[in-house]
Protein backbone atom coordinates (compact mmCIF):
# COMPACT_ATOMS: atom_id res chain seq x y z
CA UNK A 1 0.00 0.00 0.00
CA UNK A 2 1.52 3.84 -0.62
CA UNK A 3 1.57 5.83 1.73
CA UNK A 4 -0.47 9.22 1.62
CA UNK A 5 0.94 12.93 3.17
CA UNK A 6 -2.28 14.49 4.62
CA UNK A 7 -2.61 17.39 6.87
CA UNK A 8 -5.93 19.45 7.78
CA UNK A 9 -6.29 22.00 5.01
CA UNK A 10 -6.26 18.99 2.44
CA UNK A 11 -8.75 17.13 4.74
CA UNK A 12 -10.98 20.88 4.51
CA UNK A 13 -10.54 21.48 0.96
CA UNK A 14 -11.38 17.94 0.06
CA UNK A 15 -14.71 18.17 2.22
CA UNK A 16 -15.38 21.56 1.03
CA UNK A 17 -15.45 21.08 -2.55
CA UNK A 18 -13.85 18.58 -5.07
CA UNK A 19 -13.05 21.40 -7.55
CA UNK A 20 -10.97 23.43 -4.98
CA UNK A 21 -9.32 19.82 -4.25
CA UNK A 22 -7.97 20.01 -8.25
CA UNK A 23 -7.02 23.23 -8.23
CA UNK A 24 -5.24 23.44 -4.73
CA UNK A 25 -3.55 20.07 -4.40
CA UNK A 26 -4.13 18.62 -8.12
CA UNK A 27 -3.44 21.51 -10.28
CA UNK A 28 -1.09 23.90 -8.30
CA UNK A 29 2.65 24.12 -8.88
CA UNK A 30 5.50 26.71 -7.63
CA UNK A 31 7.34 26.46 -11.19
CA UNK A 32 6.52 28.39 -13.96
CA UNK A 33 6.46 26.15 -16.69
CA UNK A 34 2.68 26.10 -16.88
CA UNK A 35 0.72 29.57 -17.06
CA UNK A 36 -2.45 27.56 -15.34
CA UNK A 37 -0.90 25.75 -13.01
CA UNK A 38 1.28 28.51 -11.53
CA UNK A 39 -1.83 30.57 -11.25
CA UNK A 40 -3.34 27.89 -9.35
CA UNK A 41 -0.34 27.55 -7.02
CA UNK A 42 -0.74 31.87 -6.62
CA UNK A 43 -4.09 31.43 -5.85
CA UNK A 44 -3.53 29.26 -3.05
CA UNK A 45 -0.93 30.85 -1.59
CA UNK A 46 -2.92 34.11 -2.25
CA UNK A 47 -4.16 35.56 1.62
CA UNK A 48 -7.04 37.53 2.90
CA UNK A 49 -5.88 40.91 4.61
CA UNK A 50 -7.52 39.38 7.53
CA UNK A 51 -5.59 36.08 7.00
CA UNK A 52 -2.21 37.97 6.31
CA UNK A 53 -2.58 39.60 9.51
CA UNK A 54 -2.83 36.40 11.42
CA UNK A 55 0.08 35.40 9.62
CA UNK A 56 2.35 37.73 10.56
CA UNK A 57 1.86 37.29 13.81
CA UNK A 58 1.98 33.73 14.16
CA UNK A 59 5.66 34.16 12.36
CA UNK A 60 7.22 36.67 14.58
CA UNK A 61 5.61 34.10 17.73
CA UNK A 62 7.11 31.28 16.14
CA UNK A 63 9.77 32.76 14.77
CA UNK A 64 11.30 35.65 17.08
CA UNK A 65 9.62 34.84 20.32
CA UNK A 66 9.26 30.92 20.95
CA UNK A 67 13.24 30.99 19.90
CA UNK A 68 14.08 33.77 22.87
CA UNK A 69 11.94 31.38 25.03
CA UNK A 70 13.93 28.30 24.19
CA UNK A 71 16.65 30.14 24.91
CA UNK A 72 15.70 31.05 28.10
CA UNK A 73 15.72 34.27 26.89
CA UNK A 74 13.27 37.53 27.18
CA UNK A 75 12.81 39.00 24.36
CA UNK A 76 12.47 42.53 23.55
CA UNK A 77 9.01 42.80 23.11
CA UNK A 78 8.69 46.85 21.91
CA UNK A 79 11.80 45.53 19.11
CA UNK A 80 10.00 42.68 17.95
CA UNK A 81 6.88 44.73 17.33
CA UNK A 82 8.33 46.83 15.17
CA UNK A 83 9.95 44.07 13.20
CA UNK A 84 6.82 43.05 12.76
CA UNK A 85 4.90 45.98 10.88
CA UNK A 86 8.00 46.39 9.09
CA UNK A 87 7.58 42.89 7.75
CA UNK A 88 4.32 43.04 7.09
CA UNK A 89 4.71 46.57 4.84
CA UNK A 90 8.09 44.84 2.95
CA UNK A 91 5.25 41.58 2.18
CA UNK A 92 2.72 44.49 1.03
CA UNK A 93 4.76 46.22 -1.51
CA UNK A 94 6.36 42.51 -2.72
CA UNK A 95 2.52 41.83 -3.29
CA UNK A 96 1.24 45.06 -4.72
CA UNK A 97 4.11 44.89 -7.21
CA UNK A 98 2.78 41.57 -8.14
CA UNK A 99 6.28 40.28 -7.71
CA UNK A 100 5.39 36.55 -7.33
CA UNK A 101 4.38 36.80 -10.98
CA UNK A 102 8.02 37.12 -11.92
CA UNK A 103 9.47 34.29 -13.20
CA UNK A 104 13.12 35.86 -12.44
CA UNK A 105 12.39 36.70 -8.54
CA UNK A 106 12.53 33.31 -6.50
CA UNK A 107 11.04 33.09 -3.25
CA UNK A 108 13.58 31.28 -1.75
CA UNK A 109 15.87 34.50 -2.00
CA UNK A 110 12.81 36.79 -1.10
CA UNK A 111 12.43 35.02 2.03
CA UNK A 112 10.02 36.35 4.28
CA UNK A 113 9.36 38.89 2.52
CA UNK A 114 7.67 36.55 -0.10
CA UNK A 115 3.69 36.83 0.23
CA UNK A 116 0.21 37.17 -2.39
CA UNK A 117 -2.70 39.63 -1.31
CA UNK A 118 -6.17 38.95 -2.65
CA UNK A 119 -6.34 42.58 -3.17
CA UNK A 120 -3.55 42.59 -5.80
CA UNK A 121 -3.59 39.33 -7.35
CA UNK A 122 -8.12 39.10 -7.09
CA UNK A 123 -8.80 42.56 -7.17
CA UNK A 124 -10.52 42.40 -3.86
CA UNK A 125 -12.05 45.87 -2.64
CA UNK A 126 -10.29 47.46 0.22
CA UNK A 127 -9.72 50.62 2.23
CA UNK A 128 -6.84 52.01 3.40
CA UNK A 129 -7.77 52.19 7.02
CA UNK A 130 -7.81 48.43 7.11
CA UNK A 131 -4.46 48.88 6.63
CA UNK A 132 -3.71 51.00 9.21
CA UNK A 133 -5.60 48.68 11.34
CA UNK A 134 -3.93 45.53 10.76
CA UNK A 135 -0.59 46.88 11.07
CA UNK A 136 -1.71 48.58 15.20
CA UNK A 137 -3.55 45.31 15.61
CA UNK A 138 0.11 43.23 14.58
CA UNK A 139 1.86 45.89 17.37
CA UNK A 140 -0.37 45.14 19.78
CA UNK A 141 -0.54 41.51 19.82
CA UNK A 142 3.33 41.24 19.77
CA UNK A 143 3.65 43.94 22.58
CA UNK A 144 0.66 42.11 24.55
CA UNK A 145 1.69 38.52 24.09
CA UNK A 146 3.92 38.14 27.35
CA UNK A 147 0.62 39.08 29.59
CA UNK A 148 -2.01 36.60 27.78
CA UNK A 149 -3.16 34.21 30.48
CA UNK A 150 -0.98 30.60 29.86
CA UNK A 151 -2.76 27.36 29.98
CA UNK A 152 -1.61 27.03 33.72
CA UNK A 153 -3.59 29.03 36.36
CA UNK A 154 -2.22 32.46 37.76
CA UNK A 155 0.65 32.18 34.76
CA UNK A 156 1.49 34.65 32.38
CA UNK A 157 2.25 33.16 28.98
CA UNK A 158 5.85 35.22 30.09
CA UNK A 159 5.75 32.88 33.16
CA UNK A 160 5.04 29.83 31.58
CA UNK A 161 7.33 29.86 29.15
CA UNK A 162 9.55 29.95 31.19
CA UNK A 163 8.71 27.44 33.33
CA UNK A 164 8.56 25.04 30.97
CA UNK A 165 10.54 22.33 31.01
CA UNK A 166 11.57 22.44 27.01
CA UNK A 167 9.62 23.97 24.22
CA UNK A 168 9.09 22.75 20.95
CA UNK A 169 7.88 25.40 18.60
CA UNK A 170 6.76 24.65 14.91
CA UNK A 171 6.92 21.41 15.16
CA UNK A 172 5.84 20.70 11.57
CA UNK A 173 8.70 17.86 10.87
CA UNK A 174 6.27 15.15 13.58
CA UNK A 175 4.29 12.77 11.59
CA UNK A 176 2.06 9.62 12.50
CA UNK A 177 1.10 6.84 9.96
CA UNK A 178 -2.62 5.05 10.49
CA UNK A 179 -3.45 2.44 8.28
CA UNK A 180 -1.36 3.89 5.31
CA UNK A 181 -2.08 7.53 5.93
CA UNK A 182 0.60 9.88 6.88
CA UNK A 183 -0.84 12.50 9.22
CA UNK A 184 1.40 15.64 9.16
CA UNK A 185 -0.57 18.28 11.17
CA UNK A 186 0.93 21.93 11.30
CA UNK A 187 1.74 22.20 15.54
CA UNK A 188 2.40 25.32 16.68
CA UNK A 189 4.11 25.10 20.00
CA UNK A 190 4.68 21.58 22.24
CA UNK A 191 5.14 22.55 26.07
CA UNK A 192 6.82 19.70 27.99
CA UNK A 193 6.58 19.72 31.85
CA UNK A 194 7.99 16.06 32.64
CA UNK A 195 6.01 13.23 31.20
CA UNK A 196 2.98 16.01 30.45
CA UNK A 197 2.58 18.23 27.26
CA UNK A 198 0.57 20.83 26.35
CA UNK A 199 -0.18 20.93 22.78
CA UNK A 200 -0.57 24.40 21.01
CA UNK A 201 -2.19 26.29 18.33
CA UNK A 202 -2.27 29.83 17.86
CA UNK A 203 -5.53 30.35 16.37
CA UNK A 204 -5.18 34.05 14.76
CA UNK A 205 -8.52 34.84 13.13
CA UNK A 206 -12.01 35.62 14.70
CA UNK A 207 -13.59 32.39 12.92
CA UNK A 208 -14.87 29.62 15.12
CA UNK A 209 -13.98 26.43 12.84
CA UNK A 210 -14.75 23.01 13.71
CA UNK A 211 -11.53 22.30 11.99
CA UNK A 212 -9.43 23.67 14.77
CA UNK A 213 -10.30 21.09 17.22
CA UNK A 214 -9.32 18.52 14.25
CA UNK A 215 -6.42 19.99 13.99
CA UNK A 216 -5.50 19.88 17.26
CA UNK A 217 -6.67 16.29 18.06
CA UNK A 218 -3.87 15.20 14.91
CA UNK A 219 -1.18 17.36 16.60
CA UNK A 220 -2.06 15.68 20.11
CA UNK A 221 -1.79 11.86 18.47
CA UNK A 222 1.83 12.96 16.68
CA UNK A 223 2.88 14.53 19.56
CA UNK A 224 2.18 11.62 21.94
CA UNK A 225 3.68 9.24 19.23
CA UNK A 226 6.40 11.33 19.17
CA UNK A 227 7.10 11.02 22.77
CA UNK A 228 6.59 7.64 23.13
CA UNK A 229 9.18 6.95 20.21
CA UNK A 230 11.36 9.08 22.72
CA UNK A 231 10.48 7.30 26.09
CA UNK A 232 11.27 4.02 24.41
CA UNK A 233 14.58 5.10 22.72
CA UNK A 234 15.90 6.18 25.94
CA UNK A 235 14.14 3.05 28.11
CA UNK A 236 12.20 5.58 30.23
CA UNK A 237 9.29 4.21 32.31
CA UNK A 238 6.32 4.65 32.32
CA UNK A 239 5.64 5.95 28.85
CA UNK A 240 3.27 9.09 28.50
CA UNK A 241 -0.85 7.98 27.79
CA UNK A 242 -3.56 10.12 26.49
CA UNK A 243 -3.84 11.75 29.85
CA UNK A 244 -0.10 13.33 29.70
CA UNK A 245 -1.54 15.49 26.45
CA UNK A 246 -3.65 18.68 27.03
CA UNK A 247 -4.67 20.65 23.94
CA UNK A 248 -5.33 24.30 23.88
CA UNK A 249 -6.17 26.73 21.41
CA UNK A 250 -5.07 30.48 21.72
CA UNK A 251 -6.83 32.56 20.08
CA UNK A 252 -4.00 35.59 19.62
CA UNK A 253 -6.43 38.20 19.22
CA UNK A 254 -8.25 37.89 22.04
CA UNK A 255 -5.84 36.59 24.30
CA UNK A 256 -8.51 33.90 25.36
CA UNK A 257 -7.25 30.19 25.30
CA UNK A 258 -9.37 26.89 25.04
CA UNK A 259 -8.84 23.65 25.88
CA UNK A 260 -10.23 20.91 23.74
CA UNK A 261 -11.22 17.01 24.97
CA UNK A 262 -8.52 14.74 24.32
CA UNK A 263 -9.77 10.90 24.88
CA UNK A 264 -9.79 7.81 23.37
CA UNK A 265 -13.29 8.44 21.23
CA UNK A 266 -12.10 12.04 20.37
CA UNK A 267 -9.05 10.29 18.82
CA UNK A 268 -10.76 7.56 17.07
CA UNK A 269 -12.61 9.96 15.52
CA UNK A 270 -10.04 12.19 13.96
CA UNK A 271 -8.37 9.30 12.81
CA UNK A 272 -11.45 7.82 11.12
CA UNK A 273 -12.11 10.96 9.26
CA UNK A 274 -8.67 11.00 7.92
CA UNK A 275 -8.99 7.82 6.83
CA UNK A 276 -12.19 8.14 5.21
CA UNK A 277 -11.73 11.24 3.68
CA UNK A 278 -8.06 9.59 2.04
CA UNK A 279 -10.05 6.92 0.42
CA UNK A 280 -12.11 9.47 -1.24
CA UNK A 281 -9.02 11.20 -2.46
CA UNK A 282 -7.58 8.03 -4.04
CA UNK A 283 -10.92 7.48 -5.51
CA UNK A 284 -10.59 10.96 -7.60
CA UNK A 285 -7.15 10.97 -8.33
CA UNK A 286 -5.75 7.39 -8.36
CA UNK A 287 -2.22 8.64 -8.52
CA UNK A 288 -2.92 9.70 -12.06
CA UNK A 289 -0.29 12.38 -13.42
CA UNK A 290 -2.09 15.89 -14.01
CA UNK A 291 -2.21 15.54 -17.61
CA UNK A 292 -4.08 12.39 -17.05
CA UNK A 293 -6.80 14.08 -14.97
CA UNK A 294 -10.42 14.89 -15.99
CA UNK A 295 -11.35 18.28 -14.28
CA UNK A 296 -15.32 16.62 -15.08
CA UNK A 297 -14.50 14.53 -12.32
CA UNK A 298 -14.29 17.06 -9.63
CA UNK A 299 -17.31 17.94 -8.84
CA UNK A 300 -18.58 22.05 -7.78
CA UNK A 301 -19.74 22.59 -4.70
CA UNK A 302 -23.19 24.06 -4.63
CA UNK A 303 -22.87 25.91 -1.82
CA UNK A 304 -22.98 29.63 -2.77
CA UNK A 305 -21.22 30.02 0.76
CA UNK A 306 -18.41 27.94 0.33
CA UNK A 307 -17.34 29.86 -2.91
CA UNK A 308 -17.75 33.01 -1.79
CA UNK A 309 -14.44 32.47 0.41
CA UNK A 310 -12.99 30.59 -2.00
CA UNK A 311 -9.77 31.28 -3.54
CA UNK A 312 -10.21 29.83 -6.93
CA UNK A 313 -13.76 31.89 -7.53
CA UNK A 314 -12.18 33.46 -10.27
CA UNK A 315 -9.65 30.84 -12.05
CA UNK A 316 -13.33 28.33 -11.57
CA UNK A 317 -15.14 30.88 -13.99
CA UNK A 318 -13.06 31.43 -16.31
CA UNK A 319 -12.27 27.79 -16.74
CA UNK A 320 -15.82 27.30 -16.98
CA UNK A 321 -16.68 29.90 -19.51
CA UNK A 322 -13.42 28.78 -21.65
CA UNK A 323 -14.13 25.31 -22.30
CA UNK A 324 -12.04 23.97 -19.23
CA UNK A 325 -9.30 25.66 -20.71
CA UNK A 326 -6.59 28.14 -19.10
CA UNK A 327 -6.00 31.85 -20.88
CA UNK A 328 -4.01 33.95 -19.09
CA UNK A 329 -5.03 37.37 -20.79
CA UNK A 330 -8.61 36.51 -20.92
CA UNK A 331 -8.26 35.48 -17.03
CA UNK A 332 -6.81 38.63 -15.92
CA UNK A 333 -9.64 40.69 -17.71
CA UNK A 334 -12.21 38.41 -15.80
CA UNK A 335 -10.63 39.72 -12.82
CA UNK A 336 -10.98 43.13 -14.19
CA UNK A 337 -14.10 43.00 -15.20
CA UNK A 338 -14.90 41.19 -11.37
CA UNK A 339 -13.50 44.28 -10.00
CA UNK A 340 -15.91 46.64 -11.45
CA UNK A 341 -18.54 44.61 -10.95
CA UNK A 342 -18.15 44.68 -7.20
CA UNK A 343 -17.44 48.45 -7.48
CA UNK A 344 -20.76 48.72 -8.72
CA UNK A 345 -22.38 47.09 -6.11
S1 LIG B 1 -15.59 28.61 -6.59
FE1 LIG B 1 -16.92 27.12 -5.54
S2 LIG B 1 -17.16 25.45 -7.01
FE2 LIG B 1 -15.40 26.65 -7.66
S3 LIG B 1 -13.63 25.66 -6.75
FE3 LIG B 1 -14.26 27.26 -5.38
S4 LIG B 1 -15.63 26.30 -3.94
FE4 LIG B 1 -15.46 24.92 -5.67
Amino acid sequence: MTTKDWNISKLQVLRQCHRKFYFAYETAMHTFTNPYRRKAYELLKMKTLKMWQGSIIDWMITKEILPAYVDRKIPDYEVIAKRGVDLAKRQFEFSKNRFYHANNISRLEVGADWAILDIHESLTPFQEIELIEIYATIEKVLIDFPTYESPVFGKSMEQYLLSARFLRPDAKQMKYEYGGVKVQPQIDLISYMGKSMHVIDWKVSERDDADYSRQLLLAGIVALGFSRQKYRQEKWLPLPTLKDVRLFEFNLLSGKHKEHVFNKDAVANALDTVYLLSDDQEELSQSKSWENLDINEYERTNKVSTCAVCNFKNLCKHVILNGLNYDEAKYLKLVQNQKLENFAV
